[in-house]
């Protein structure tokens, strides 16, 4: 094999996912990841629909849902066990086609991750590889998927605007001897100005704890125990992991310089109360891997390539900025404003509804509330998800079948109910499926089409 097409620096599991899509995509790939091992210490436990779509996009979906758990959702409660705000997600198939949260061991995701990339012959992964200067590597483009510490960002340079949230946090994994149903199935948030802690029911017998720490205070058994005495105690469970990490809030303000790339934990930090920081890394994967792969195989302008910071920085700030929200909420009981302030929308204040931000300017047209948003994705008439059946490029969505000049982007009647509750004929999904415009009669679908050809110049190939 000749020199790559991309490079990546680090095998994490946003390093991981961009891998699998670009060998989706046939580009050559040579990752170079410093451990030999993923990471072994507790860190993610949740995922959305979104990022379960990506896991879909390639091919793996049924892999991994088979090791998670679906979760109803979160509660905020108080010190009394009041709940100050409800964030339960339906557990039923949401319009992503996918459930809206999901519950997981990262290791065993990212066992499955790097299994996937045995399927790609064009894609080779150095193992215990440690990237010196990203500048030296021999590919057409770099991408630091190197985590909180990147190398490539300090190649990129730019600094990294802070947010404004710097707790140390202990992180416990505990596994139940026995079962204890009366832990739930709801993650909880127990706001406490004193004490602020989060438990998740995970997968399998692995329960989760977040316990926010003071100066001094370690993660020996002793403290483990000690804090955890209003839940749990050694008679019930064994501790499995337990780490003190410093939560912070970041976003990189460079994402690219020239050939060099940052996505993931290298392009910003989050605290983990939205259990969002993967998910937007995973975002970030999705939205790059396509635009690289239009530029170096479908004869896209290179131009393309900035819209991936432009569009990306802005939607995960609104993640960032509302997990730090949620972290003051956590520290502040009774604070009904911040409360309300947390509430994205919902009839009442004490109710939340998953963000689903816009992304920042870039390759998306049209004022409207759709464009730049996830498009849905339905269920064929023969049971099929959309994607499974339209494959990797765009795909145009038309409320009713119907002959449409597409510029060779295959059109799906599909999402009827989608398009009529919002009044339109068509809508033109990307191929990270999120909304690049959509149409209220046919004619427009069609210029529709003309301009994302033009622009990306046949982005699909
Ligand atoms: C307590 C906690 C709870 C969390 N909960 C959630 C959650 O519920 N949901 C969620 O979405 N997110 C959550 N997160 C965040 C999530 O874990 C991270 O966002 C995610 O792991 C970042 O993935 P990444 O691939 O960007 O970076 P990493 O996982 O850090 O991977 C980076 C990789 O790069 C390698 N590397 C670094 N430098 C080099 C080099 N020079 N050469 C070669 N390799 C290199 C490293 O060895 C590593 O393998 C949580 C985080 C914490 C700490």
């Amino acid at each position: 094999m000749t020199s790559a097409d991309i490079a990546i620096v680090g095998l994490g599991p946003v390093g991981a996912v961009l891998a699998n899509l670009l060998g989706c995509l046939g580009l050559r790939v040579d990752v170079f990841e410093r451990d030999l091992s993923p990471y072994a210490l507790p860190r993610a436990v949740h995922f959305d629909d979104e990022v379960m779509r990506v896991f879909q996009a390639v091919g793996l979906a049924e892999e991994v849902a088979a090791g998670t758990h679906v979760s109803p959702g979160t509660l905020f409660v108080d010190g009394g066990g009041r709940v100050m705000l409800d964030w339960s997600r339906r557990m039923e198939e949401g319009p992503q086609g996918w459930h809206e949260s999901y519950r997981f061991h990262q290791p065993t995701l990212e066992g499955v991750l790097r299994a996937g990339l045995a399927r790609f012959a064009h894609v080779r992964v150095r193992l215990g590889h440690e990237v010196g200067d990203p500048e030296a590597l021999e590919a057409r483009y770099v991408v630091g998927c190197d985590g909180a510490r990147s190398g490539v960002r300090a190649a990129i340079g730019g600094g990294s605007e802070d947010l404004g949230f710097h707790e140390r946090w202990l992180v416990i994994d505990l596994l139940l001897k026995r079962p204890r149903p009366d832990l739930g199935d709801y993650t909880r948030q127990f706001c406490d100005p004193v004490r602020p802690a989060t438990y998740v029911r995970t997968t399998g017998n692995r329960r989760r704890w977040e316990i926010r720490v003071e100066e001094g205070e370690g993660d020996n058994a002793g403290t483990v125990w000690r804090l955890l005495a209003p839940w749990i105690g050694p008679e019930d469970a064994e501790i499995e992991r337990a780490v003190i990490y410093t939560f912070h809030a970041t976003v990189a303000r460079r994402w690219r310089r020239g050939r060099l790339f940052i996505a993931g934990d290298a392009a910003h930090q989050t605290p983990p109360f939205m259990g969002q920081g993967m998910c937007a890394g995973i975002r970030d994967a999705a939205n790059l891997a396509w635009k690289l792969a239009a530029v170096l195989r479908g004869g896209a302008p290179e131009a393309l390539l900035d819209s991936y910071a432009s569009e990306r920085i802005p939607h995960v700030r609104d993640y960032v900025e509302l997990a730090v929200r949620m972290g003051r909420l956590l520290n502040a009981t009774g604070t009904e404003d911040m409360v309300s302030a947390a509430a994205a929308r919902g009839e009442s204040t004490d109710r939340m509804e998953s963000i689903r931000p816009r992304l920042g300017p870039g390759l998306h047209r049209g004022g409207g509330p759709l464009a730049g948003r996830p498009g849905p994705q339905p269920r064929l008439a023969d049971g099929r998800r959309l994607d499974d059946a339209a494959g990797p490029g765009p795909v145009l969505l038309l409320r009713e079948p119907a002959a449409v000049e597409s510029c060779g982007v295959p059109a799906v009647a599909a999402g009827a109910e989608w398009l009529g509750a919002h009044g339109l004929a068509a809508a033109l999904l990307r191929p990270d499926r999120y909304v690049f415009g959509v149409a209220a009669t046919l004619d427009e679908a069609a210029s529709l089409c003309e301009t994302y050809a033009a622009e990306t110049g046949r982005a699909d190939a």
